[in-house]
């Protein structure tokens, strides 16, 4: 790179950008970052506050009552005083920024500075390097220091039901707490009417949604509907009588007078409201709005409080939610101590509560559902779904908000009680084997119908709800490794955000979980004084246990997830028409992008030669099959779908015996022969396995050549590595071309397996390098985690 911005760190695998702490292997994605939203939001936020910087002088001397007037007035004679920040805690200093840079040079040219007999000091205001603060990841310490303090209380206890109350009693907010978030409420509902009249300002989400903790945040939703039409109707009758704005709205004071809610946008309006925060109500401190996230929202802190608050002005939906959230705690009185536990499971074992709000872990409110939805599937069911709690409202009750149907009884009364008997501990348990066994890969979970439907009815872009009283949506939910319909926006998946990564754990803790309850452990006392109950349970996730294999050894495995917005259109559709066989179908073509991958663009040749035991425990024969302990052939291709697997077959050129052209499907891919897929709740699949040559370092300067043969063309770099079947086809050639033979090739099985019985769906392709080759396979194996998922999805874009 000519010009390696000062951002921009050339490393052994790549760049690394210091301003967003972001890794990248090539150039192509470097350019894409520099590009990208959060480069280009750093950068702009870095000039601003360098901008600022150059503008502003630091002020020391002054006192608590210092008036942030007095600033003003006596700095204004150097120059135009665009804003006085001033420390509100311990009011000893304050930054007085100029419109102007000349106004700045003025200021400190003078020595002394006394302002109405108090003596001020004024020095330049220092520069920070501007970088992006992480956001710090749960601490296990701190996990295990909280729960070191729960343990004795919860051991003392005699049953699992009443460890379960405890953790509730510990964790939710007491009553004094939630008064003074009633206070701080109204409190900011006084100044908001002050400023915007007939507003509302409404709690909802966990501080009273009836899940509320200790350290929960405020979610707050401002409803300017009111106001809006009191504008809207201040300026017609105005108008009518051909004068400007009315009274009201045009009074110093109103700030209707500034802006226009008919029209002004979400990050106007944001912005006001942050002024008023910041302006008019007592203790609250950095208030920062955040237009740019999925709900624009204006973020503040309360200190005396210690606590977070949110406000919103488009978030109806959520205040509806909210209530059902409750509904629900009051139709049956086990959903609490259930949510409260669980939730802390899943804080201890890292799997929910996003630290920054974003992030690929489940929020505690898809937590919450999950949990809604396993008391809906119990037997009889504890809760009933949405649609039938529609059914028991009344006409006063319909609810339609932004199109979705959000009816359902106001008051539990209304709904028959349940006739499900079980115990906490009892569904505690359930809530893990339900989840433990729970086919994610196929299923969306749907609270409003009360059942999972097939994500085959989603792989279209059909309309994506079943009640046909809700509005055409032209787009169904974004589909991920975890679908959680909400119960009302019926194209929203909850889960959306979730990683395979972050579903895979989730469903692993469910597994151990699962286990661990049905251990004496966990449902008795302990009479030896050791812990026992839910203690066990909540014991932090160690995140290096899971990195190796039980031998020891780093498993060498690169996993091709399932993801269905990569595919193309016509592969969903063939997907789609497979129904519950998708997943052998997509796994086949998993497979010919494997064999396509290995022997086109990576040119290795297809040997028979025997490596070890496979993964099975199986021994691979010398003529390309593998045997089990009862000699039985258990060698299968991927069988090979004639429209889609790459058309030209590996190059002999190897040293050690190679097979016929003919090998990689007609003898060994017995046509017709496709490994069992069919169902999750049939055998797992077969797992077909090849074992192949390399005799050139293929992987080694890859960059560079693709560099030199795209010089000139015009979407130089514009491709990234694993996104051009012909482009790295060339590559490899012209690497093997160029460079010298290995004098001891490397010899190498791969193996794939199809996971997604009861997981996610994913293809695990295994590596087993000969022995003699392990070290340089390591080399490879590298190249490969990154490469061949990418390279699959390209070959299976040019599927049909
Ligand atoms: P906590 O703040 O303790 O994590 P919470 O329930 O308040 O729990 P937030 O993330 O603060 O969770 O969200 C506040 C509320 O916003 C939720 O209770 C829910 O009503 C709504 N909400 C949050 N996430 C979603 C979502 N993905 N889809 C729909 N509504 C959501
Ligand atoms: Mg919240």
């Amino acid at each position: 790179m000519d010009n390696l911005d000062k951002d921009i760190q050339a490393t052994a695998k790549g760049f690394h950008c210091i301003l967003c702490n972001v890794n990248v292997p090539n150039k192509a994605s470097l350019d894409a970052h520099l590009k990208g939203r959060k480069h280009v939001k750093l950068s702009t936020v870095r000039a601003t506050r360098k901008a600022q910087v150059e503008h502003s002088v630091f002020v020391s001397g002054i006192r608590p009552d210092t008036a942030q007037a007095d600033l003003v007035g006596y700095f204004q004679k150097f120059g135009p005083v665009s804003e006085v920040i001033m420390d509100k805690d311990k009011g000893v200093y304050a930054i007085v920024e100029f419109s102007e840079k000349d106004s700045l040079q003025a200021t400190l040219a003078q020595l002394e500075h006394d302002m109405n007999g108090l003596k001020l000091r004024v020095k330049p205001r220092e520069t920070k390097e501007f970088k992006l603060i992480l956001k710090k990841r749960q601490d296990p310490k701190n996990l295990h220091q909280i729960l070191e303090r729960l343990t004795p209380e919860l051991c003392q206890t005699t049953s699992v039901n009443e460890q379960m109350q405890k953790v509730v009693e510990r964790f939710q907010l007491g009553e004094n707490e939630k008064k003074a978030r009633e206070l701080l409420v109204q409190l900011l509902q006084e100044v908001f009417t002050e400023f915007f009249p007939d507003s509302q300002i409404l709690p909802f989400g966990s501080s009273v949604n009836t899940f509320d903790i200790h350290s929960c945040d405020l979610d707050l939703f401002l409803d300017l509907y009111n106001t809006k039409v009191f504008q809207a109707q201040a300026k017609c009758s105005s108008e009518q009588a051909g004068e400007g704005p009315s009274d009201d709205a045009r009074s110093e004071d109103s700030i209707l007078s500034d802006i226009d809610l008919s029209t002004a946008s979400p990050a106007e309006v944001l912005e006001l409201v942050a002024t008023i925060l910041r302006k008019c109500v007592p203790g609250v401190h950095k208030v920062m709005p955040v237009s740019g996230a999925r709900l624009p929202v204006v973020k503040f802190i309360h200190k005396e409080l210690n606590l977070q608050g949110d406000i919103t002005i488009n978030n109806r939906l959520a205040v509806r939610n909210t209530r059902y959230l409750q509904l629900c705690s009051g139709l049956d009185s086990r959903l609490r101590p259930l949510v409260y536990t669980i939730r802390y499971w899943a804080k201890q074992k890292q799997l929910a509560g996003n630290p920054s709000g974003a992030g690929p872990l489940l929020n505690n409110y898809a937590l919450t559902l999950l949990v809604i939805f396993y008391l809906q599937k119990c037997d009889p069911p504890i809760l009933p779904s949405v649609n039938q709690l529609k059914d028991m409202a009344c006409e006063e009750e319909v609810c339609v908000i932004e199109g979705w149907n959000c009816t359902f009884p106001s008051q539990p009364i209304a709904v028959p009680p349940s006739r499900n008997t079980q115990d906490l501990c009892a569904l505690l348990s359930g809530f893990f084997s339900f989840y433990a066994q729970f086919d994610f890969a196929s299923s969306v979970i749907s609270i409003r119908e009360g059942c999972s439907l097939p994500v085959t009815s989603f792989l279209t872009r059909e309309k994506a709800n079943g009640d046909n009283e809700e509005p055409e949506r032209s787009l169904g939910p974004k589909l991920g490794p975890l679908n959680v319909l909400d119960p009302f926006e019926l194209r929203h998946n909850v889960a959306g955000n979730l990683t395979e990564r972050s579903q895979r754990n989730f469903q692993r803790e469910c597994q151990e979980a699962e286990k661990y309850c049905r251990s004496l452990q966990y449902q008795r006392k302990s009479t030896k004084g050791k812990v026992w109950g839910l203690v066990r349970l909540f014991t932090p996730r160690d995140d290096d246990s899971r990195k190796v294999t039980e031998g020891g050894e780093r498993e060498l495995a690169v996993s091709v997830p399932f993801k269905l917005a990569a595919l193309p259109e016509a592969i969903r559709g063939q997907l789609h028409s497979a129904g519950d066989g998708f997943r052998l179908l997509w796994f086949q073509k998993v497979c010919s992008a494997v064999e396509g991958l290995f022997q086109e663009v990576l040119r290795c040749s297809l040997t028979d030669t025997v490596i070890g035991k496979n993964t099975e425990g199986n021994t691979v024969s010398p003529i390309g099959k593998s045997t089990n302990d009862q000699g039985q052939d258990t060698s299968r291709r991927a069988s090979t779908s004639s429209d889609c697997s790459p058309k030209s077959k590996a190059t002999p050129g190897a040293k050690r015996a190679l097979p016929s052209s003919e090998s990689s499907d007609a003898s060994l891919s017995p046509q017709g022969k496709r490994p069992r897929l069919d169902s999750h709740t049939g055998p797992q699949p077969d797992s077909p396995q090849w074992t192949y040559v390399q005799t050139h370092r293929v992987w080694a300067g890859r960059r560079k050549v693709r560099r030199e043969l795209v010089k000139g063309a015009m979407d130089v770099d514009s491709r990234p590595e694993g996104s051009s079947v012909e482009l790295e086809t060339q590559v490899t050639r012209h690497i093997m071309e160029k460079e010298p033979e290995d004098k001891e090739p490397l010899l190498f099985q791969v193996q794939a397996q199809l996971v997604g019985g009861t997981e996610s769906t994913r293809a695990v392709i295994t590596f087993r390098p000969s022995a003699d080759g392990a070290g340089l396979f390591q080399d490879f194996f590298h190249f490969l985690e990154m490469f061949l998922p990418k390279m699959a999805d390209t070959l299976m874009g040019k599927m049909v």
